[in-house]
C-alpha cells in the first residue's frame, strides 16, 4: 500500500494535490518540495479562473474553494478596445485572483492537513524512496526532462514574444487593447484581479520585437533580472491605460509559450501534472485550471485503484480527453493572437465577432446570444435589415448572396453540385493543425494572386480538420486576393458554416 508521496513543486497542482491527497488518507507521508523559498519569489501577477473551475473545487474540497472565491477578484466585465469603439465581449462573469494569494492559500490549506512543506528544496525523482513521486513541478520541468525518452516529450515555442507586468490599481474592467507605433504593435491583455491590482500582460510579435529594439534590450538584460528597457518602454506605450503610473515587475522579461506535450503522462512510480504534463496557451486563461482539475483526479484515481500503474492509467484516462479539448482550443487562440496584426484594423465589432469565435468554442448564435447588438453591428457588411433576433442570425447570414466580380451566388451555403454547376474552382486539400506554418505560407504563395479562380479548401472530415481548413480560409481571405470556399462534409453543421462567414473566415461554405 502507497505510504510516501513527495510532490516536487509547489505550484497550484503541487500544493492542490498534497492537500487532497492528505485530506482523502490522513495516514499518508505527504511531502512538497518547493524550489523556491518563500510565494513572493514566485513568477506571475494575476490568473483568470472560471466559474466552472470553482464549481470543480467546491466539490473537491468546498473550504478551499471558498477561501479562493474570497481572495478573488470578480464581477467584472471583459471588453475590446479596437481602434474605432470598444466593445463589451461578456458581461461580469470574471474572476481572477494574485498568483502569490493563491499558492499562500493552497501552502496554508496544505498545511493544515498536515503536508509537509520543504521550501527551498529541490530534489531528484531517481535519488526518492518514496511509493509514489508527483511532478508538478511546471513548464521547465527538470523531471520531465530526466525521462523526456520515456514520456515522448514534443514541444515547440511561441510565436510572438510575452512580458507578464501588474499595475498597482484595478482596471475597470478586464480589457484588450493594441497599440501601433510605426510599424510596432504593442498588445495589451489586461485584468483586475484585487482591488489594488491588475494584470498587464504584452505581446509583440517578430517584427515588434526587432524594429522596437526589444531584442536588443533582452540580450543586454543579465539572466534573471527585470528588462527595465523594455518595461520603461511598454509604460510609455500605454501610458493612457496605466493611467501615467509604474508596470509592476518580477523578473519581469520577454518570454515565449512553450507548448507543450507528452505521449505518457508516467513513468514507473512517477507521474506528471499541470504544466509539467501540458500546457495551453494562456490567452485561454486555462492553465492553473487544468493544473488543479488534474491534482483532483489523480487523487481520486490513487484512492480508487489497487496498484500505482492502475491508479496512473486511469488518472491519465480521465484527464487526457478533456485536456486535448483545451489545448485544440488554446492552440487556434494562440494562432488568433499571434497574428493579430492582420486584423487589428478591423472595425472593432467585427474584431470582436472574430475574437470570441476564434477557438470554434462559440458559435455567432452563442455570442449573440449575450451581446445582440454587437453581433448585429458586426454583420452590417453582410446587408441591411440584420435580424433582431440571434435564433435568427444563422439562417440570415447564410441565406445572403455573394456578389462579387468573379463570383455571384446566391447564398453563402451551397452544395458541391450547385457550385459546380455555377463556377469552376480551385480545390486545395488541406489538414494540418498549423495554418501559419512553413507549409501553409508556401500554400499561400501558390494561391496568391488576383483575377484567379475561387478557392475550395477541402479535406478530412474530422473536427480538428474542419477547424484547421476554416483558419485557412481566414489566413487566405486575410490576403485579400482571392474569394474561399471551405468545405463541410455531410449535410454541414449550418452554426459553424454561418460563424465561419460571420466572422470573415469563408466567402462561402460548401456541402456535400
Ligand atoms: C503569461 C501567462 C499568463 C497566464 N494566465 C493564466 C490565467 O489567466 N489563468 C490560468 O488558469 N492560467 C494562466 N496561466 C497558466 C498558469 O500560470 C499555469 O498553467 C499554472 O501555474 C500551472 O501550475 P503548475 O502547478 O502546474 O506549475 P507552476 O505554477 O509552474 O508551479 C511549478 C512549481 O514548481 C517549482 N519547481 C520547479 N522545478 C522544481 C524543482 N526541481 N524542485 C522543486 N520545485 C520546483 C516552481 O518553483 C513552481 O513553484 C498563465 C501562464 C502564463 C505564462
Amino acid at each position: 500500500m502507497t505510504r510516501k508521496i513527495e510532490l516536487i513543486g509547489g505550484g497550484p497542482a503541487g500544493l492542490y494535490a498534497a492537500r487532497l491527497l492528505k485530506l482523502k488518507e490522513p495516514g499518508l507521508q505527504v511531502t512538497v518540495h518547493e524550489r523556491l523559498s518563500g510565494a513572493a519569489e514566485t513568477f506571475g501577477f494575476g490568473v483568470g479562473l472560471t466559474e466552472s473551475t470553482m464549481r470543480n473545487l467546491a466539490v473537491a474540497d468546498p473550504a478551499t474553494a471558498e477561501q479562493v472565491r474570497a481572495a478573488s477578484y470578480a464581477g467584472h466585465d471583459l471588453r475590446l478596445k479596437g481602434h474605432d469603439a470598444t466593445v463589451t465581449l461578456h458581461g461580469a462573469r470574471n474572476l481572477a485572483i494574485g498568483r502569490a494569494a493563491l499558492l499562500e492559500i493552497l501552502s496554508t490549506a496544505a498545511a493544515e492537513t498536515g503536508v509537509e512543506i520543504r521550501r527551498g528544496s529541490d530534489i531528484d525523482a531517481a535519488q526518492s524512496d518514496a511509493d509514489v513521486i508527483i511532478a508538478a513541478d511546471g513548464v521547465r520541468s527538470s523531471t520531465r526532462e530526466k525521462y523526456a525518452t520515456e514520456l515522448g516529450v514534443r514541444s515547440s515555442l511561441g510565436r510572438t514574444r510575452f512580458a507578464w507586468c501588474g499595475a498597482d490599481f484595478a482596471v475597470e474592467s478586464a480589457f484588450f487593447a493594441a497599440t501601433h507605433r510605426g510599424e510596432d504593435l504593442f498588445v495589451l491583455h489586461a485584468y483586475p484581479y484585487g482591488d489594488d491590482r491588475s494584470t498587464f500582460l504584452i505581446e509583440v510579435d517578430d517584427v515588434t520585437w526587432h524594429s522596437a529594439g526589444l531584442q536588443v534590450f533582452d540580450t543586454q538584460t543579465p539572466i534573471g533580472e527585470t528588462d527595465h528597457a523594455s518595461v520603461a518602454l511598454l509604460e510609455d506605450v500605454f501610458a493612457t491605460e496605466l493611467r501615467g503610473r509604474k508596470l509592476l515587475t518580477n523578473r519581469t522579461r520577454w518570454g515565449r509559450f512553450t507548448n507543450l506535450t507528452l505521449e505518457r503522462w508516467s513513468t514507473d512510480n512517477v507521474v506528471f501534472l499541470g504544466d509539467a504534463a501540458h500546457t495551453a496557451h494562456y490567452t485561454l486563461g486555462s492553465g492553473t485550471k487544468l493544473a488543479l482539475e488534474d491534482a483532483i483526479a489523480l487523487v481520486e484515481a490513487l484512492a480508487g485503484e489497487s496498484s500505482i500503474a492502475a491508479a496512473f492509467a486511469a488518472y491519465e484516462a480521465a484527464r487526457r480527453p478533456p485536456v486535448e479539448r483545451f489545448k485544440k482550443l488554446a492552440h487556434r487562440s494562440q494562432a488568433w493572437w499571434d497574428t493579430y496584426r492582420l486584423r487589428a484594423g478591423l472595425p472593432a465589432e467585427r474584431l470582436a465577432l472574430s475574437y470570441m469565435t476564434r477557438s470554434g468554442n462559440l458559435t455567432l448564435t452563442d455570442y449573440a446570444a449575450e451581446q445582440l447588438e454587437s453581433a448585429r453591428r458586426a454583420l452590417a457588411w453582410l446587408g441591411d435589415a440584420v435580424p433582431d433576433s440571434a435564433a435568427d442570425l444563422d439562417e440570415w447570414v447564410l441565406s445572403r448572396p455573394l456578389t462579387e466580380p468573379e463570383l455571384t451566388l446566391p447564398t453563402r451555403l451551397l452544395t458541391r453540385d450547385r457550385l459546380r454547376a455555377t463556377t469552376a474552382v480551385h480545390e486545395v486539400t488541406w489538414s494540418e493543425p498549423d495554418v501559419w506554418s512553413e507549409p501553409a505560407d508556401a500554400l499561400i504563395a501558390t494561391l496568391t494572386g488576383s483575377g484567379c479562380l475561387p478557392v475550395l479548401l477541402s479535406g478530412p472530415a474530422t473536427p480538428e480538420a474542419v477547424a484547421a481548413r476554416i483558419d485557412l480560409g481566414e489566413r487566405l481571405r486575410l490576403k485579400g486576393e482571392r474569394l474561399v470556399g471551405v468545405f463541410l462534409e455531410g449535410d454541414g453543421d449550418r452554426a459553424a458554416a454561418a460563424t465561419a462567414v460571420a466572422a470573415g473566415r469563408a466567402d462561402f461554405v460548401v456541402t456535400t
